[in-house]
């Protein structure tokens, strides 16, 4: 953890730099929306951990593979559906609000950020709040979906064409979103200040984002629980809890001005 003196200087240097920056960006990982009480399903004894994933070329080829999917989606699912907005997904939409960043490119599939007011949103790994059919492009919400699974429906399909439904995640396997990916590299590029929030940084291409970002020049700011792979290429790494950091952020941004 960062000693209080060091994150008090922390935060003040980074409240500096917000003020200063033209073009900042934030970027989000699990670590913001385990203070909403969703975890981090790919930490040891995640949902994601215990089970080997639904590759998606699987998924579409076999009924046993989707029924898996639809189950380990029953476990993730029980705390996003229940999960609300916290202090950091809020502190984030009002600095959009200020004119303080840009653009918030996410890893999460929770859409906290978006129920935070959040408005240009990048969501890197899709949605799993919407759930789409294969053939048609019907949508749901997922709560939806979820009450026909936990209904006894273990493999839901579309009530329009009979075809296969699932989540708008980015699968195992499956591509990422180009056009998602491809704005989120030029605003990387483009930044002078990256605040990466709450990412391991170790899931690539997304974790490629904040070392392009410090390649082209902006300054590189970690806020995570433990140490990440690019911590030694950050110009501040503060190690504290996500919604606390944030909401020092804005109150000293505040007072400063
Ligand atoms: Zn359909």
């Amino acid at each position: 953890m960062t000693t209080p003196d060091d994150f008090n200087g922390a935060i003040d240097t980074l409240a500096q730099w917000l003020r200063e920056a033209e073009h900042a960006v934030a970027f989000t990982g699990a670590g913001i929306s385990t203070e909403s009480g969703i975890p981090d399903f790919r930490s040891p004894g995640g949902v994601w951990s215990k089970n080997a994933p639904v590759l998606f070329q699987n998924f579409l080829a076999d009924p046993a593979e989707r029924r898996r999917f639809w189950r380990m989606r029953t476990e993730s699912m029980k705390s996003m559906l229940d999960a609300q907005p916290n202090a950091g997904h809020a502190a984030l939409a009002r600095l959009e609000d200020e004119g303080r960043i840009v653009a918030l490119i996410t890893q999460n599939i929770d859409e906290l950020h978006q129920r935070a007011g959040s408005r240009r949103v990048l969501e890197l790994h899709g949605t799993a709040m919407i759930v789409s059919c294969l053939s048609c492009d019907k949508r749901w919400p997922a709560a939806a979906i979820q009450d026909r699974v936990t209904a006894g429906d273990e493999e839901p399909a579309c009530d329009e064409c009979s075809g296969i439904l699932k989540s708008m995640t980015v699968s195992f396997g499956q591509p990422m979103p180009q056009d998602v990916m491809r704005d989120a590299t030029a605003l990387a590029q483009d930044c002078d200040l990256f605040l990466a929030i709450g990412s391991s940084l170790v899931v690539h291409p997304a974790a490629s984002l904040p070392a392009i970002a410090r390649t082209c020049g902006a300054r590189l700011v970690i806020v995570n629980r433990d140490p990440t792979p690019l911590d030694d290429m950050a110009h501040i790494v503060i190690r504290a809890p996500i919604g606390e950091t944030l909401r020092q952020i804005e109150r000293r941004m505040v007072t400063a001005e």
